[in-house]
C-alpha cells in the first residue's frame, strides 16, 4: 500500500486533465460577459446574479456568474480574480477538492464558490484552519458578499450563543472545524427546540482541505461533563508502580501502548490475591484498571505529556507546545495520573458526546475544498469522502528550487549541518524558515543556532493570531524563523515582510537574494507534509529554495525500518552521506510510514463507522423528541393514571409534555454517554476479547451492536420510572430533585494527543 499504482495515477490524471480543460473553457466563455458585468451598477448585481442558475456546469449562466464574480471582487476588494482562481472556483462548484499552491489566493476562490452556492439557495460553511483565519477571511471577503447581497458571518471560540445563532442564520458562515463541531455537540444539551443552535449541514467548503479531511479526520471532538473518575484501586496503583519495563511490561515501538508480559501479569495476579486477570470476572473490571494504571506510570510522562501546576495536572498538546487548558484525560486516566503524583483528585471528564472530524464533515450534503496539496491526498479523499481532486496551475510559474535531501549519519551531525547551512544563508541576508516536527525540536534548534550566533524567532506563541503575525514577517530580509508544521498555516509570507508590496524595493531586494529559504529538519510521515513545507517558498512566482535535512537515526527510520542497517560511507568530518543510498533509505522509511498511516486510517474508519451510524440514530431520535409532541404520545397512555392525577391537579398538557420530553432526553443522553464509555472500554480490550475467536473487528461489531440494541428500551424504562416518581408542578419537572440533574459544568476539546485513541486503535488491529 502507500503510493498508488501507475494505473491509478493515470486514471486520476486523465480525469483531472479533462476537468481542467473544461474549467479553462468555462473561464474563456465568461470573458464574453465581462463587458456586460462591467456595465452593471452596484445595485444591479444582486438581481443579475440571483437570476442565474449557477449550478449548471458548462452553461452560459455559469459563465455569467463568473463574470459577475470577477467584476464584483474587483470592485469590492480591489482584487480582480485571476483566471486560475476562477478555475478553482468553478471546480469547487463542481464539488472537487482543488489544488492551488500557497499564496495563489484560495481565500478568494473559495469566496467566489461560496457566493455561487449561496445564490443558488444553499447554506454554506467555509471551514477555516483556525479561529483567527475564520474571522480574517469573513471580514476580508465581506464587501464582496455584500455587493452580491449574500449575507456572511463567522464563529470563533469567543462568540456568544446569540452571535453563533446569528452567524448560522447567514448564507455563508466561516468557522473552524472545532467551533462548528462543538456547536453540533452542544446541541446535545438542548432540552427545548428553541435552544438548538446548529443549522442543518448543507455545503462545506474546506480550506486547507487535506489537513482537515485527512490529517485531522480521526481526531475526536469531545463534549465532556464533570464526574468523579474512578481511581484504580490503591492496591492496583501500588503493584503497578513496582513493575519494571522489559521484565513486567513492554512498550511498543511507537511508544503509544504498554502491555503486561507474562511475568508482569503473574506478579499483578499474585499481588491482587491470586486472581486471573483474563477471567470473565476480571477482564472487564480489574484488567482495564490495571491497564490505566500501567498507562499512567509507563507512558504518560510529567513535563512531556503534562505539567503539574497549582497542585493540578494540566495536559500539554505536544504538537503545539501549549497547555490544553480544558482537556482532561478520559476513563480514569486523569485520576490515575493524579494518584501517581500524589495530588488531590479533581473531577474527571465524562464524555457526553463525541464526533470525529470525519463524521462531522460527512453530515454535509456537499463537501469540497482547497489546499496546496490535494493530488497527494487524492486516494484518501476519494476513499473516505468520495471526493475528486482538480489541479489548478499557478498564476505565475513556480521557480522555486528544491535541493536534494541531505542525509547524515546521526542526529548530532544533522543538527550541526542545519546550523551551518542556516548560518551561511543568513549571512547573505536571505530569510530562512525552518520547519520542525514539534515545539521541543524548535526550541532545541533555536538554542543551537543562538550558540553559533544566529538569533531565530521561534513560533510557540500562545495563540493563532500571534503566530500569524510572526510568520507573516518570515520573508523579511535577515529573518530566521523556526516553526512547526501547523503553526501559522494560512498566513501569507511576503518577501520583504508583511507590509512590502509585490513591486516594493523591500520585496525586490529579498528576491535578489534568492527569496525565502525553507529548511526541513526531517521527513514527515507523508511526503505531502514535506510538500506543504516546501510550498512556503516560491509564492506567486517568487524565487525561493527548499532543502530537507535528515539522518538515518531519525524517528521515521527507527519506527519503520528498525532492522535495516544504515549504509556506510558518511563523510568522517561532517557525517554527511554522498550518493543516494542513504536518501533512498529515508524515502523507503517514508513509504512504509505512509502505508502504515493509510492502513490505520482505513481500519479506524471501519471501527468508527458503526458508532457514527449509532450516533446518527440517537441524534435523529433526540431531534424528534425536541421538535414534535412525541414524548407525550409515547408516555401519555402508559402513565395514564398518574397523568390524570396531574391533569386533575391543574397541570397543563403543555407542561406535561415538556416534562416527559426533558425526562426522556435526560435518559437518552445518559444511555448514550454510557454507551460511549462502553465502546471506549471495548476498544481498549478488544484484542484480548477477540483472542482465539473471530477478527477483532467482527467481535467489536458484535459487542457494540448488541449493547446498542438495548439502549432505547433502557431509556424508556428509566423515563417511565422518573415520570412516576419525580415531582411535576406547573413549573415543570424537578429532575434535580430526583437526582437527575444535568451537568452544569461542561466543556469541549479536541483530542490531539489522546494516548487512549492510539492505544485502543493499536490494540484493535491486534497490535499492528
Ligand atoms: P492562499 O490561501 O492560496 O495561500 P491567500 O488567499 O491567503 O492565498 O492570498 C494570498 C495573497 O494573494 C493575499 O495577499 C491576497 O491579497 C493576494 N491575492 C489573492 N487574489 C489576488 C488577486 N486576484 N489579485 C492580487 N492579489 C491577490
Ligand atoms: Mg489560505
Amino acid at each position: 500500500m502507500g503510493r498508488f499504482s501507475n494505473k491509478m495515477w493515470k486514471v486520476l490524471g486523465a480525469q483531472s486533465t479533462r476537468n481542467q480543460s473544461r474549467s479553462v473553457a468555462q473561464i474563456e466563455q465568461s470573458a464574453a460577459f465581462d463587458e456586460w458585468a462591467q456595465g452593471l451598477s452596484d445595485a444591479e448585481f444582486p438581481d443579475a446574479a440571483l437570476a442565474l442558475d449557477v449550478y449548471k456546469p458548462k452553461s452560459e449562466d455559469r459563465a455569467k456568474f463568473i463574470a459577475i464574480a470577477r467584476e464584483a471582487a474587483g470592485r469590492a476588494l480591489g482584487l480582480r480574480p485571476f483566471d486560475v482562481q476562477l478555475q478553482g472556483a468553478d471546480r469547487l462548484l463542481e464539488g472537487d477538492v482543488v489544488e492551488m499552491a500557497t499564496g495563489e489566493g484560495k481565500t478568494l476562490a473559495g469566496a467566489v464558490a461560496a457566493a455561487g452556492m449561496a445564490l443558488s439557495g444553499r447554506s454554506v460553511h467555509v471551514i477555516s484552519p483556525n479561529d483567527y483565519l475564520a474571522r480574517r477571511d469573513a471580514e476580508w471577503m465581506k464587501p464582496f458578499f455584500d455587493l452580491l447581497d449574500v449575507t456572511v458571518g463567522y464563529v470563533t471560540e469567543a462568540s456568544t450563543r446569540e452571535e453563533r445563532r446569528d452567524a448560522y442564520a447567514r448564507d455563508v458562515v466561516y468557522g473552524s472545524v472545532n467551533e462548528i463541531g462543538f456547536d453540533v455537540l452542544r446541541d446535545q444539551l438542548a432540552t427545548r427546540a428553541e435552544d438548538l443552535i446548529s443549522p442543518k449541514p448543507d455545503v462545506a467548503i474546506v480550506d486547507e482541505a487535506d489537513s482537515v479531511l485527512v490529517d485531522e479526520a480521526l481526531i475526536p471532538l469531545v463534549l465532556a461533563g464533570s464526574v468523579r473518575g474512578d481511581v484504580p484501586q490503591a492496591a492496583i496503583m501500588e503493584v503497578v508502580a513496582r513493575l519494571r519495563q522489559g521484565k513486567h511490561y513492554e512498550i511498543d515501538a511507537d511508544g503509544k501502548s504498554a502491555f503486561l508480559t507474562d511475568d508482569g501479569a503473574k506478579l499483578v495476579e499474585e499481588e491482587l490475591g491470586g486472581i486471573d486477570l483474563y477471567s470473565d470476572a476480571h477482564i472487564g473490571t480489574t484488567l482495564p484498571q490495571v491497564n490505566i494504571a500501567l498507562h499512567a506510570y509507563s507512558l504518560v510522562e510529567r513535563d512531556i505529556h503534562y505539567i503539574v501546576r497549582d497542585g493540578t495536572v494540566k495536559l500539554i498538546n505536544s504538537s503545539r507546545g501549549r497547555v490544553a487548558e480544558l482537556q482532561r484525560w478520559p476513563d480514569g486516566l486523569q485520576a490515575a495520573v493524579e494518584a501517581k503524583e500524589g495530588l488531590a483528585q479533581t473531577d474527571s471528564g465524562e464524555v457526553i458526546d463525541t464526533i470525529t472530524v470525519q463524521a462531522l464533515l460527512q453530515r454535509y450534503a456537499l463537501v469540497c475544498g482547497m489546499t496546496g496539496t490535494a493530488i497527494a491526498a487524492g486516494e484518501q479523499l476519494r476513499q473516505f469522502y468520495d471526493l475528486g481532486v482538480s489541479q489548478i496551475p499557478p498564476n505565475t510559474p513556480n521557480i522555486r528550487v528544491d535541493q536534494p535531501m541531505r542525509v547524515y549519519d546521526n542526529k548530532g551531525n544533522k543538527v550541526a549541518g542545519i546550523v551551518e547551512y542556516v548560518r551561511e544563508v543568513h549571512e547573505t541576508g536571505q530569510p530562512v524558515l525552518i520547519g520542525t516536527h514539534d515545539v521541543a525540536e524548535s526550541e532545541e534548534l533555536a538554542h543551537m543556532l543562538k550558540i553559533s550566533g544566529v538569533v531565530a524567532t521561534v513560533l510557540n506563541a500562545k495563540n493563532d493570531a500571534d503566530e500569524a503575525r510572526i510568520i507573516a514577517e518570515a520573508g523579511t530580509k535577515g529573518a530566521v524563523t523556526v516553526s512547526t508544521q501547523m503553526a501559522g498555516r494560512g498566513t501569507d509570507i511576503k518577501l520583504g515582510g508583511s507590509a512590502a508590496g509585490d513591486d516594493s524595493p523591500e520585496h525586490d531586494e529579498v528576491a535578489e537574494l534568492g527569496g525565502l529559504a525553507v529548511v526541513g529538519t526531517g521527513l514527515h510521515d507523508t511526503e505531502r507534509l514535506d510538500q506543504q513545507l516546501k510550498g512556503r517558498a516560491g509564492r506567486q512566482g517568487d524565487p525561493g529554495t527548499s532543502v530537507i535535512f535528515a539522518s538515518v537515526e531519525d524517528p521515521i527510520v527507527e519506527r519503520h525500518l528498525p532492522l535495516k542497517t544504515p549504509p556506510r560511507g558518511a563523510d568522517v568530518d561532517t557525517g554527511e552521506f554522498s550518493g543516494t543510498k542513504a536518501a533512498d533509505m529515508l524515502d523507503s522509511a517514508q513509504r512504509v510510514a505512509e502505508g502504515a498511516m493509510l492502513e490505520t486510517h482505513a481500519n479506524t474508519w471501519r471501527y468508527n463507522q458503526l458508532v457514527n451510524q449509532q450516533r446518527d440514530l440517537i441524534m435523529g431520535r433526540r431531534h424528534a423528541l425536541l421538535t414534535t409532541d412525541k414524548p407525550l404520545v409515547e408516555f401519555g397512555d402508559l402513565e395514564s393514571e398518574r397523568l390524570e392525577e396531574r391533569r386533575a391537579a391543574g397541570i397543563s398538557d403543555e407542561v406535561l409534555e415538556q416534562a416527559a420530553r426533558e425526562a426522556f432526553l435526560y435518559h437518552l443522553d445518559r444511555v448514550w454517554a454510557e454507551h460511549l464509555a462502553f465502546v471506549s472500554e471495548v476498544q481498549t480490550t478488544i484484542h484480548l476479547r477477540a483472542l482465539g475467536r473471530q477478527s477483532p473487528l467482527d467481535e467489536f461489531h458484535r459487542l457494540v451492536v448488541e449493547e446498542f440494541r438495548k439502549l432505547p428500551e433502557e431509556a424508556v424504562r428509566r423515563t417511565r420510572e422518573t415520570l412516576q416518581e419525580a415531582e411535576i408542578t406547573e413549573n415543570g419537572i424537578d429532575l434535580d430533585g430526583a437526582d437527575l440533574g444535568r451537568n452544569t459544568l461542561t466543556w469541549t476539546y479536541m483530542v490531539h494527543d489522546n494516548p487512549f485513541a492510539t492505544k485502543g486503535m493499536a490494540n484493535m488491529f491486534g497490535l499492528i
